[in-house]
């Protein structure tokens, strides 16, 4: 039995990702088998597929943190074959070969039932990036702002979490800000529900202790100097949700908008975040999330096409999300 995968390698050779045809012994350990429908491409691929980054801690090894298909062998209790199911995450993509591919094995533990009202590619189209923009919803809720309270700035707004984050807020009638380097994509943004679209040059350079107060709350997705300015632009009272690292993995601020102002810096973690949370997150995308503006914002390749994409994402040229037919 063979299957289409991309497969990393890293030998005498050097770091590549390309295109293969596997057989079955090349998946890994696990207790669910799945056909994999649907994958996608979130910036963590791109680090992957390029070795940008080491996210890839194994080799050779299949790309992917996102997918969506059918459970063809299970020994796991929670699944059977014929169910459709989820997965994001939980190292899959980095240690455990993963979704960009036509068939993964993976721990029954690290899988949720496709969520109710979606179908596959909506899903990918969601995938990781999206998820993560609603557990920042999610945290914004939970700290106590409401659309009552002001402001929400959306940072990286041009990509994946982004484009979702402006979405799932403006449906929620939040008012949002949406902060971008690509100003050519205003109209783009103003669709999905920004209510002013902002040059990201305003918040990328490093900034005072403390600017004037603009935002009730934050999701921020690219971290160093605008995450450190975007708290220090935050309301009395504000908060600050910080899942990203486009700019930097730095964080050049001080404690003045926190013991001054109140301010909340509520982090963001997708990968390791319990199954309770990935189905609330899941059920309130379901709830919240306007599927005419999913597709607004995802466009559809192959497998061959997501190897170059890899590139492009990191480089902050890929608009929105984009889903993977693996098939
Ligand atoms: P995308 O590449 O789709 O979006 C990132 C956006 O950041 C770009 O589109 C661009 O938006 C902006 N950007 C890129 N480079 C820079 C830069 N140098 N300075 C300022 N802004 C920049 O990635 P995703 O949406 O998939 O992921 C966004 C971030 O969130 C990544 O860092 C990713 O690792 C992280 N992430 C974290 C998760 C978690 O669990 N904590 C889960 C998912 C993602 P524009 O052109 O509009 O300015």
């Amino acid at each position: 039995m063979t299957y289409q995968a991309l497969q990393i390698q890293k030998d005498d050779a050097g770091y590549r990702c390309t295109l293969q045809t596997l057989d079955d012994s090349a998946l890994p350990e696990g207790d669910v088998t799945v056909q994999v429908d649907y994958s996608t491409l979130n910036y963590k691929d791109g680090l992957a597929i390029t070795g940008k980054s080491p996210v890839v801690r194994k080799f050779p090894l299949t790309p992917g943190i996102d997918l969506a298909g059918t459970v063809t062998d299970s020994q796991h209790p929670l699944f059977k074959a014929g169910d459709q199911v989820v997965l994001n995450g939980w190292g899959v993509g980095e240690s455990h070969s993963g979704g960009l591919a036509q068939k993964a094995r993976l721990k029954g533990d690290w899988l949720v039932k496709l969520p109710t009202g979606f179908t596959p590619r909506q899903a990918m189209a969601i995938g990781t990036a999206g998820y993560t923009a609603m557990l920042c919803v999610m945290a914004l809720e939970k700290h106590g702002v409401t659309a009552a309270s002001g402001d929400i700035l959306v940072t990286g707004a041009g990509g994946g979490v982004g484009s979702v984050a402006i979405a799932l807020l403006a449906k929620l009638g939040y008012r949002v800000v949406a902060s971008t380097g690509r100003l050519q994509e205003a109209d783009y943004l103003r669709q999905l529900g920004a209510a002013d679209v902002m040059d990201r040059a305003e918040l990328s350079a490093p900034g005072k202790p403390l600017a004037k107060e603009r935002w009730a709350g934050v999701v921020d997705t690219v971290g160093s100097h605008t995450l450190a300015n975007a708290c220090a632009s935050t309301k009395y009272g504000g908060v600050v949700t910080a899942c990203g690292l486009a700019q930097g993995m730095d964080f050049p601020s001080s404690v003045a908008p926190f013991i001054l102002r109140g301010v909340t810096l509520a982090g963001i973690d997708s990968v390791m975040a319990p199954r309770a949370v990935r189905e609330a997150a899941w059920a309130r995308l379901a709830q919240d999330l306007d599927t005419v503006q999913l597709e607004r914002m995802t466009r559809e390749v192959g497998l061959a096409e997501a190897i170059g994409l890899g590139a492009e994402i990191l480089a902050g040229q890929v608009r929105g999300r984009v889903v993977v037919n693996v098939n």
